[in-house]
């Protein structure tokens, strides 16, 4: 393990060549930084012709997009690299691949995606990818199941719930999530125009006992190691394939968190198509966000079903129908922490493209208001929608 220091662009060139696994490190020359994220340092480390064959990335020890007065932990660099290393075990073709990492330096070398494009971008441009949703359900069900109870043995469940203990950042979600948006604070960022739907979320007393249960089952239910901030652009997609990036957020929390935050970023490009693209194109595109919905809910629970048909080790887990009702518990929960992401990322710190780039300024306020109400139906709702098609016919109710 290497003492922490800050890698320049140089550094990055160096650090590659010496740890990629390359067979030919020399040709590595230059270094481009492309973070376009909120925290860490993204290096394309590039050859002569100027092609990128790794990534390295670094985290800085505070919030890149507030500055040195937020400081974060550097585990999470660590956090990021061993999650994605598991996950890759369960699910390599649909991982990106971690070449090395150190915590010392926080610093991970990853596979080069480039020729991928990230998935929000697409969805923004109007561009559809229609076997995305299920891949991305396909990969929520094998890491989730096999780091799950179900087949992890319980020592070693145990063990890699203090290995992936991740308090920082499940702080930031914690605050983020089920705090900020239902009591007013500082980080909160949204146009006067939404004043009133906001003052709405602080004073609806059914809105937050029901996100005080979301955040309570966020803080306690050690299920399944989760990616922890699975959204659009957290991954990469391809005309036959996608793979996840990311997984800073990684720790043993509730698999409908997951799920949850998955399916609500595709609703809140549901609400943003309208205003990115007009109502008349945005049509077909809205159509293949519900159908994505439904394909994703329907690769994650066949999949996770059949796994543990196959592989349950626990014994009283493998109780017939018993996964079936779990997978019940997980979409009710799926459907709470979607409603919380659709509001949070209206109003909260952290926003996304979908609805802020909406050019006009009345119709972005009204694709804000529709995700806005719609996550507010849904935490609401939770319990008493039973599968995709009912979510889907909500969906289309709500406007
Ligand atoms: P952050 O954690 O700071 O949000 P990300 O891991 O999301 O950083 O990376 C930021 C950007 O860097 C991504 O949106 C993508 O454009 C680029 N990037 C990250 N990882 C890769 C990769 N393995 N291959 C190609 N580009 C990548
Ligand atoms: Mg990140």
């Amino acid at each position: 393990m290497s003492a922490y220091r800050t890698l320049t662009a140089a550094d990055a060139v160096d650090y590659a060549r010496r740890y990629a696994g390359l067979s030919d490190p020399e040709t590595l020359i230059n270094a481009e930084e492309v973070g376009d994220g909120n925290l860490n340092l993204v290096f394309k480390i590039l050859d002569g012709r100027g092609i990128s064959r790794v990534v390295v990335k670094q985290a800085l020890p505070y919030v890149r997009c507030v500055g040195e007065s937020w400081p974060l932990t550097l585990d999470r660099a660590r956090i990021e690299a061993e999650t994605l290393l598991v996950h890759e075990r369960y699910c390599p073709q649909h991982t990106v691949k971690i070449l090395h990492h150190d915590a010392g330096l926080a610093v991970m070398i990853q596979e080069d995606l480039s020729a991928m494009s990230i998935w929000r971008r697409e969805l923004l441009a109007g561009r559809y990818y229609p076997q995305a949703a299920r891949q991305l359900g396909e990969y929520l069900s094998r890491t989730l199941f096999y780091t799950s109870d179900f087949y992890q043995h319980p020592h070693e469940k145990k063990a890699e719930v203090g290995r992936f203990s991740n308090p920082e950042m499940c702080q930031i979600t914690e605050d983020l999530f089920f705090t900020d948006p239902y009591s007013g604070h500082d980080r909160n960022s949204y146009e006067t125009a939404l004043e009133d739907a906001v003052a709405g979320l602080r004073t609806d007393p059914d809105l937050r006992l029901a996100v005080a249960a979301l955040k309570h089952t966020f803080l306690t239910k050690a299920e399944a190691l989760l990616h922890g901030d699975i959204h659009t652009g957290s991954i990469f997609v391809a005309a036959s394939q996608l793979k996840v990036i990311d997984a800073e957020f990684g720790f043993y929390g509730p698999i409908g968190f997951d799920i949850g935050t998955a399916i609500g970023n595709l609703l809140l490009n549901y609400c943003g198509l309208p205003g990115l693209l007009g109502l008349r194109e945005a049509a077909a595109g809205r159509e293949q966000r519900l159908q994505d919905i439904r394909e994703l809910w329907q690769a994650f629970a066949e999949g996770f079903q059949a796994l543990a048909a196959e592989n349950t080790r626990d014994l009283t887990l493998a109780a017939p129908g018993y996964a079936h009702r779990f997978l019940r518990k997980v979409w009710t929960d799926a459907l709470g922490y979607c409603g919380t992401e659709l509001i949070r990322r209206t109003i909260g710190l952290a926003h996304v493209t979908d609805l802020d780039t909406v050019a006009d300024a009345a119709m972005r306020h009204e694709c804000q208001h529709h995700a806005l109400n719609l996550g507010k139906m849904l935490i609401l709702a939770a319990p008493h929608i039973d599968d995709s098609s009912a979510l889907i016919a909500r969906i289309r109710q709500n406007g």
